[in-house]
């Protein structure tokens, strides 16, 4: 079997909670894996399941034909790898990077690996650690298809599903963005929704079902207003931007009663009045999106 066919080896370069996670699941799949940390002793419970520390990242990336990094940022994963012994070491091989940024900081990465005779695609990871090596765990891909075709052997043992979503790089990272403006705006609402509740005597436990009810609203929510989106329609029938913008004034107001901060809302709030101010008060409340995309 030559070097780059090998499908029995993997390289693992950076053991925070996901790199571990990462890294474990290559393991229990029967993958020999060489491990790799910028700070030493993150791998003592890896090296425990068998696998291989490595003294150094370049030495790390000359073990297996495809390694994944998966380190805070592109910052860091540019520490680690556009270092002349590492980069050298890297030529021919595939790079696999899990770590989370910017489509831009995606793409760039993949012009240096194209300058450097590196095989290069991004990835993005959806779902928590638990999540790794279940069927539950949610991971894009974007570059070459050919090149993630080639490692999903050995991908696949990250578990759940793994969606190539096109050869531009930075389209992973593109839906990694878009995808945690959902989850941070939500999270800031709950927590915001705590605050409020609290004030007023309510436990987090006691709203803790109807807020369960309103997250289970949204999925179809969200496919009816994207059908809206794609198609400009925005229909407001059921409920109008301007009956929306009367339900934001009460969460506001009732905030600023307990002397809780606003401006999370302020802001929803005087997006959704603009729409009104700009003519579309008969629209539902997602031509937001389409007046925010105006500069
Ligand atoms: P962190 O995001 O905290 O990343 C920790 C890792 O980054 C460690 O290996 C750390 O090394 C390394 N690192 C930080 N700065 C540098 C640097 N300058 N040079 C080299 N290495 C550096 O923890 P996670 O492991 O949880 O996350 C890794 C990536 O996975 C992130 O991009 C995150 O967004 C993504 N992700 C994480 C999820 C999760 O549930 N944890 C879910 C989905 C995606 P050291 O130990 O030396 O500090």
């Amino acid at each position: 079997m030559s070097e780059h066919t090998d499908q029995s080896s993997v390289t693992v370069l950076g053991l925070g909670p996901m790199g571990r996670a990462l890294a474990g699941a290559f393991l229990d799949a029967g993958l020999r894996t060489t491990v790799w940390n910028r700070t030493p002793g993150r791998d003592g419970d890896l090296i425990a399941r068998g696998a291989v520390p490595a003294p150094s990242a370049e030495a790390a990336v000359a073990a297996a034909p495809l390694s994944v990094v998966c380190v805070v940022n592109y910052d860091a994963s540019d520490a680690v790898l556009r270092r002349d012994a590492v980069t050298a070491a890297l030529k021919g091989r595939t790079v696999v990077n899990l770590s989370a940024d910017t489509p831009e900081r995606a793409r760039d990465t993949g012009e240096w690996a194209a300058r450097h005779g590196i095989r290069y695609l991004d990835g993005a990871i959806m779902t928590p650690t638990p999540a790794i090596g279940t069927d539950d765990a949610v991971f894009l891909f974007s570059g070459p298809e050919k090149l993630h075709r080639e490692h999903r052997p050995v991908l696949a043992a990250l578990g759940g599903g793994h969606t190539h979503l096109g050869e531009d790089i930075g389209r992973a990272a593109a839906f990694d963005i878009a995808l945690l403006d959902v989850f941070w705006t939500s999270m800031a609402g709950y927590a915001h929704a705590l605050a409020v509740a609290r004030a007023e005597g309510v436990t987090a436990t006691e709203l803790t079902p109807f807020a369960q009810g309103i997250a289970a609203i949204l999925p179809p929510l969200f496919a009816q207003f994207a059908a809206d989106a794609d198609a400009g329609t925005y229909s407001g029938e059921v409920n109008p931007i301007t009956s929306a913008v009367s339900t934001m004034s009460h969460v506001v107001h009732a905030s600023e009663d307990h002397g809780i901060d606003a401006s999370v809302m302020r802001v929803i709030e005087g997006q959704a009045r603009r729409v009104v101010a700009l003519g579309h008060g008969t629209d539902g409340y997602i031509r937001v999106a389409e007046v925010l995309a105006r500069h």
